[in-house]
């Protein structure tokens, strides 16, 4: 869309022969873009269900599902990876929807949620294989409807994320430990392996050789955890440039001398 003036929103859509569309609704400016493509998708597709989730889907997912009659389900909360699965299973078999953890839905006139899973492992289906990008991108013959931003192909970078939620509450942030632990998942933050985080370090080296962006405070998550993923990268045989964010200034050590 942002690279040509003659994309057709509602000709790409037309093209796209699917059961069910995911939409992101994830932080605030997406609002105005995720409800406008759900009517877009209903209008074309009237048979097809629109299935939406994110922080923002999550928090407001009682308005949606009485205001957008265009939405059919919100899979609320963070980590529902597996939640998904069970809903395509779900639609694929008896359409039976009851059993779908975190899912909101419509029957009979009336608006339905279920409990969220309890998941005692939930970062285990949480991995980004940028490997899978590129087969999709020839497999679908679409380089562009791939790319996660628009300089991406001039401008690469991978990333990565240590973990889900976060252990600040930052007034204005819909993503704060407190939002996230009463609407999104029962703790926050919520720490990945380190060995799956270099692991999909590794990936992005193999596949698109670009630059990483680590995504959440490597230092406020303790010297055990970050000396394990800089050992493991270190290990690997990673060379890459890293980009690394912090929360609250780290101490000079994180730099030097830890590897
Ligand atoms: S540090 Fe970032 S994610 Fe955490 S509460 Fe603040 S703004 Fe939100």
């Amino acid at each position: 869309m942002l690279s040509s003036d003659r994309f057709d929103v509602e000709k790409y859509i037309k093209n796209i022969d699917a059961e069910i569309f995911g939409i992101d609704l994830h932080w605030l400016p997406h609002v105005h873009g995720a409800f406008n493509i759900a009517r877009v998708i209903k209008r074309i597709h009237p048979n097809s269900k629109i299935l939406m989730g994110g922080f923002s889907a999550s928090y407001f997912s009682e308005d949606i599902m009485l205001n957008n009659q265009s939405v059919d389900f919100i899979l609320a909360g963070d980590f529902v990876e597996k939640q998904l699965v069970t809903l395509m299973k779900s639609i694929e078999s008896n359409g039976n929807l009851e059993y779908v953890p975190n899912l909101w839905y419509r029957k009979d006139l009336k608006i339905h949620h279920n409990s969220p899973l309890k998941d005692p492992n939930p970062t285990d289906a949480v991995f980004i294989d940028y490997s899978i990008l590129i087969k999709n991108a020839i497999r679908y013959h679409d380089i562009k409807g791939h790319i996660p931003y628009y300089s991406w192909i001039k401008n690469p970078t991978g990333m990565t994320l240590i973990q889900r939620g976060c252990q600040f509450n930052c007034g204005f942030c819909g993503g704060s430990n407190y939002a996230y632990k009463n609407k999104y998942f029962e703790n926050s933050p919520v720490r990945r392996d380190p060995k799956r985080v270099v692991e999909e370090i590794e990936i992005v080296q193999d596949t698109i050789n670009a630059p990483v962006f680590i995504a959440g405070d490597l230092n406020q998550a303790g010297k055990e955890y970050y000396m394990q993923v800089f050992r493991e990268i270190k290990e690997r045989g990673i060379d890459l440039p890293l980009l690394t964010e912090y929360f609250v200034p780290p101490g000079s050590r994180i730099f030097s001398g830890t590897i």
